[in-house]
């Protein structure tokens, strides 16, 4: 049977008004003997990245069950594999998934949410006046969709690899399953925890530290992990921390936090413990390979070091450091230090060829020179340094089209314009390339969206209930 051939049945068949996503999956199963594949995608431009990116015209990947099997020319691999199903790229690009290394899913809810009274001036007033009060009308449908919603938003835009943070304060104790349920129906790959804060009091501190507890003892599957998660310096007390950190060592696990976001995060741990945030953080235990930091806008040389001592990972975000106008980070010095730093989006849309762009020019504008940070720093973000992060909670490689990966695969529909070479490929992507580009997703060899066509999700019927549950929210607000 060939591949091509079966989503013009299934968009008939099993994508109607009555069939829920899950009966399609299933049936999508069925159809193309999803239970034991090997597909085979020909003529494709195989862009590999990795730590030495190839790129390889005419070329062929065979996945089988969940990984890349075997990566090569089209002709060499359909002699060698005849009976696979074949999967006919036609001249597209083939590369890996991309990775979003800090987002929430929660936050789906406020795009084009109206706040009363006086615009926030500043940091702390957009979390109180937005983000707060967002999370406390959330109740576990609002958990759901939110979730879909953007899955949905990931698959459109290849991002195939996702660390969510979630907060929930009236809906803490099983939150996680749920959106762990919303992952696993859209069949992406995705790292979650609960943002444990002391802002909605002792009870709902402690609801946050046995939700990433519960979770992270009982998650399961290829596609899933969990971690421990903590909002940032100027919400956590030092004993929610100690507390955070005796369990998270119990359970081997690293931390997800916000650090040094923004000036009053550090202007609140001088104050209160003579520290700065990343000083804090370290001398609590919070720190190290497995601990991911998100944003470290505000942090000195000092700070710096300490970060690459530990062997901590830093999450970047430009779109949302822009939006909240808290600064520009020094990823560039964080770089030349060796410290590893991945790429999230930290709510914004899931489409991390925006991102990249984004840090692109704002890296240049920040330093006033055309120099800071080239394409191929930028790629090796989002794809070596994030791949690192991801590979903390998932075993096989990701980010790269190498035998033995997870067959994590986008087909992006570009048309070069100028010569295209490896050299040069970074510079296509910040340029030329975008999410809406991405025709077809695969995730752990399975197939998400084919042709812009969703085959797990029921986009329609999600995006509906979203404009009713938002509108709920907006009013309860
Ligand atoms: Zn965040």
């Amino acid at each position: 049977m060939i591949f091509e051939d079966f989503p013009r049945n299934i968009s008939v068949d099993l994508l109607g008004p009555s069939g829920s996503p899950a009966d399609y999956s299933r049936a999508l199963g069925a159809h193309t003997g999803l239970e034991d594949p090997t597909m085979l995608i020909t003529n494709g431009t195989m862009v590999t990245l990795g730590e030495e990116n190839q790129l390889l015209r005419d070329g062929a990947l065979l996945v089988d069950g969940s990984r890349i099997a075997a990566l090569g020319a089209t002709d060499e691999l359909l002699m060698k594999h005849p009976d696979a199903d074949v999967l006919d790229a036609q001249g597209k690009l083939v590369m890996p998934g991309l990775m979003c290394s800090h987002t929430h899913f929660y936050g789906a809810f406020a795009r084009g949410m109206a706040l009363k009274g006086e615009p926030p001036s500043n940091f702390p007033e957009i979390l109180e006046h937005l983000w707060w009060r967002l999370d406390k009308t959330l109740n576990r449908e609002d958990v759901r969709y939110s979730a879909l919603v953007c899955l949905v938003d990931a698959i459109r835009n290849g991002t195939t690899t996702l660390l969510d943070h979630h907060a929930s304060p009236n809906e803490v104790a099983g939150s996680l399953d749920i959106i762990a349920e919303a992952v696993d129906e859209a069949g992406l790959r995705a790292c979650l925890c609960y943002e444990v804060s002391d802002r909605d009091g002792p009870e709902v501190a402690q609801q946050g530290l046995r939700e990433n507890e519960r979770f992270i003892t009982e998650v399961s599957g290829e596609r899933l992990a969990g971690t421990f998660g903590l909002h940032a310096s100027l919400t956590l007390s030092e004993e929610t921390l100690a507390q955070a950190v005796e369990m998270a060592n119990a359970l081997e696990v690293g931390f997800h936090i916000h650090a040094a976001e923004d000036k009053a995060d550090v202007n609140d741990s001088l104050k209160k413990y003579g520290l700065r945030v990343v000083e804090r953080l370290e001398k609590a235990g919070i720190l190290g390979p497995k601990t991911i930091a998100a944003h470290c806008v505000h942090i000195d040389a000092f700070e710096m070091d300490i970060l690459r001592e530990t062997g901590t990972n830093v999450v970047h975000n430009p779109r949302s450091n822009m939006n909240n106008a808290v600064g520009v980070a020094d990823v560039p010095a964080l770089l030349r230090r060796g410290i590893n730093v991945g790429l999230g989006n930290d709510g914004f849309s899931n489409n991390m060829f925006t991102e990249m762009e984004t840090t692109y020019l704002l890296h240049k504008l920040g330093q006033k020179d055309p120099r800071a940070m080239g394409a191929d720093q930028v790629l090796r973000m989002a794809a070596t340094n994030n791949a690192r992060i991801a590979n903390l909670f998932f075993e096989r490689p990701l980010g790269q089209l190498v035998e033995g990966a997870y067959a994590d695969i986008i087909l992006v529909d570009y048309v070069p314009t100028t010569p295209l070479d490896v050299g040069n490929f970074p510079w296509h992507l910040v340029f030329g390339m975008n999410g809406g580009q991405v025709s077809t997703t695969i995730v752990g060899g399975k197939v998400l969206m084919k042709d812009r066509q969703l085959l797990t999700l029921d986009e329609e019927a999600i995006c509906a209930r979203s404009r009713e549950l938002a509108q709920k929210v907006w009013a309860r607000m």
